[in-house]
């Protein structure tokens, strides 16, 4: 039997046990698929933000994890890795159980590195995390008015649109409930909205910015963040209510992968994402894609996830075709619309390159992001 374990029960950890357990039973290969995972929650944290514009409840963003042996047919033990060990193929966990594999996929996903920049951890709120999305939610609530800031210290970091789907949300928000006066500024290290994305979708951000009354402002580097202050090299900028996006790193447990040209990420080998000198061990998570010229989102990683999926399966039994990086399709929300952008890849032996443009511009795609990320997680309930 062929013994492979996946760390991590995120967006990462799921496509690829999911897809391995299929495929598996499909073919009617001996293969073992078991995933650990530290919690019980399998989130889908782009509701976070719909947590913090009171869109959606905090239990809507998560479903059990442990469902996914009874829907999916992979085992799912929740326990916390304390310790990799690629030489001896070992993971230890907290119970204190160590367990051995022939192929080992990680999808721990970033840890958030918000001590980086000084007054960072410090002020502000954030939609990050659920606990974080609550305390956004109350912020925003109690708001009868003012300055807001978006502030983006560092890119990339985990969706980049994000910080102006909000600016546009967050204008919405506070029609809906009557309060014209509020200035809301996104503080970006980029030359223009989403300009790393592509520069259609850079033009559609520009212009429902616009429509918005919400202000892109450069930056060229974090200096500090005072009580009501964000002060980078060029530009001082004052706000009543902090938005913040935190810098990603590879998480500690991983640390001994990191790249030696940017720490912040993992070592690894494309087109189907190994780890340099270790070919049975797949590095799944957005510390993973900036190095192979990939985004840094779910849906980017939903692809890494299948095309690693299928390198194992091929290693297994030969004939299993390698999957391609599939096209990735972005939705995103606009000024009371949205976009669907769609970006095309080709590896080019050391670097995916990659061609985005918009599809079609509408009101429903906050609905088609809404119902899918629903839709996702229902697929977990029993
Ligand atoms: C506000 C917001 C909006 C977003 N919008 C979009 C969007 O519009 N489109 C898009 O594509 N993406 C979006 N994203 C990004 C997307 O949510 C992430 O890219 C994706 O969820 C990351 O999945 P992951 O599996 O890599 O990591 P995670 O979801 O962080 O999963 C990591 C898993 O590893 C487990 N784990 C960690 N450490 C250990 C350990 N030591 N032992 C065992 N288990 C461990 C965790 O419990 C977790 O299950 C958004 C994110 C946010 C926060």
């Amino acid at each position: 039997m062929t013994k492979v374990l996946v760390l991590g029960g995120g967006t990462a950890g799921l496509v690829a046990a999911r897809y391995l357990k299929a495929e598996a039973d499909r073919l009617k290969l001996d293969i073992d698929v078991t995933m650990i995972t530290a919690s019980e929650r399998h989130y889908m944290p782009p509701l976070f933000m719909e947590v913090a514009l009171g869109s959606a409840e905090g239990h809507e963003t998560w479903a059990p994890i442990k469902n996914a042996e009874k829907v999916y047919g992979f085992k799912v033990e929740l326990d916390k890795v304390t310790e990799i060990d690629l030489d001896n193929r070992k993971v230890k966990t907290e119970s204190g159980k160590v367990y051995d594999y022939d192929y080992l996929v990680l999808g721990l996903g970033v840890k958030y590195v918000w001590d980086k920049y000084k007054g960072l951890a410090e002020y502000g709120y954030h939609n990050y995390t659920l606990e974080g999305a609550l305390k956004l939610r109350k912020a925003l609530s109690e708001f009868k008015g003012g300055k807001i800031v978006i502030y983006v210290p560092e890119v990339p970091h985990r969706c980049g649109i994000y910080p102006f789907e909000m600016s546009l949300n967050l204008r919405s928000y506070f029609e809906h409930r009557g309060i014209e006066d509020v200035e809301i500024k996104v503080v970006h290290p980029g030359e223009a909205p989403a300009k790393a994305l592509n520069k259609t979708v850079s033009k559609f951000f520009e212009r429902e910015m616009g429509k918005a009354r919400a202000e892109f402002v450069h930056h060229d580097g974090h200096v500090e963040i005072t009580p009501n202050k964000v002060v980078t090299k060029n530009a001082e900028v004052d706000y009543d209510l902090l938005i913040k996006v935190p810098p990603i790193a590879i998480p500690d447990i991983m640390s001994f992968m990191a790249d030696d040209k940017d720490p912040r990420w993992a070592k690894v080998k494309g087109p189907d994402f190994r780890y340099p000198g270790y070919d049975e061990v797949y590095v799944v998570s957005e510390a993973s894609m900036p190095p192979l010229g990939l985004l840094t989102a779910g849906v980017p990683l939903h692809n890494a996830a299948i095309v690693s999926a299928t390198s194992i399966l091929h290693q297994i039994h030969g004939g299993f075709p390698v999957a391609e990086y599939a096209p990735t399709m972005c939705l995103g929300h606009g000024y009371n619309t949205g976009f669907a952008g769609n970006c095309e890849y080709k590896w080019n032996g050391s670097k995916y390159e990659r061609h985005c443009y918009l599809l079609f511009k509408s009101p429903l795609v906050r609905l088609m992001k809404d119902s899918f990320y629903r839709g996702w997680l229902d697929s977990l309930r029993l």
